[in-house]
């Protein structure tokens, strides 16, 4: 434990944040059980992140897969690692071995990559395909357009796996573009579903962070991605 840290700090933020998605979800009738909480501990230390681990969190998330790497070598092995940023290919092959669910994937040059190194670990490879569902300019992600493309290609995929779609609400946006753009990827999910082929299935939808889940909940979110909640406020006690 960090000692100047009051000791159920991180126990009363994960009941604040369960709570806050429990009446999410009561307010569309669905079970919590359907979201999983990913903690994104890129802003803290190893230390601050073994003590959110103590307190309960096991579903981590990091944007960096070096920082992914050195965090998930000091923290214990039953943690599920999430890799939700940008995964460039010289990266994959030490990345694998240590992610529950790569969030990211952006490109079919990234995609066919990760199928090559799976098959050359024999592992399977859970993903999710990030999809630049609102239409800013400078964010990763495949365009809306191209996603019928992907899908058709899904079937040449045999250790990795699609499990659903990821994205991000613009940066700029109000409540109601990032409601809108929720809305559009589960729209998206549902349409495309009906042309995917087992082993693949797009089940999930990762979407919502800090200043959006609880609408991202509203719109059928099965992950949430959330940082700063957890972590600010921590400051006061370094
Ligand atoms: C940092 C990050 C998050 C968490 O963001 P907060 O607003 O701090 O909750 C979620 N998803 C991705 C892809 C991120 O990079």
């Amino acid at each position: 434990m960090n000692p100047s840290l009051p000791e159920n700090w991180f126990k009363n933020r994960i009941a604040h944040i369960e709570e806050r998605v429990q009446n999410a979800c009561a307010r569309r009738g669905r079970s919590p059980a359907e979201v999983t909480i990913i903690a994104v501990t890129k802003y803290v230390s190893n230390e601050i992140a073994a003590d959110l681990v103590h307190a309960g969190m096991m579903e981590l998330g990091e944007s960096r897969p070096q920082e992914l790497w050195r965090k998930a070598e000091d923290l214990p092995d039953f943690i599920h690692w999430h890799l939700v940023g940008h995964l460039q290919t010289n990266k994959i092959e030490r990345t694998l071995p240590l992610v529950s669910w790569i969030h990211s994937v952006d490109s079919l040059r990234l995609l066919q990559a990760l199928e090559k190194e799976a098959v050359k670990q024999n592992r399977l490879v859970n993903i999710l395909l990030e999809v630049n569902a609102s239409g800013e300019v400078q964010k990763h992600g495949f365009q809306v357009q191209e996603m019928d493309q992907v899908i058709a290609t899904l079937a040449h995929l045999h250790q990795v796996r699609v499990g659903g779609l990821m994205t991000m609400a613009a940066l700029e946006g109000d409540s109601e573009s990032c409601r809108k753009t929720f809305a559009q990827l589960r729209q998206l999910r549902d349409r495309l579903q009906e042309n995917v082929k087992p082993p693949h299935h797009l089940v999930h939808l990762s979407m919502g962070m800090t200043g959006d889940f609880e609408i991202a909940i509203e719109e059928g979110a099965t992950m949430i991605r959330i940082g700063s909640l957890f972590f600010e406020g921590l400051e006061n006690f370094q």
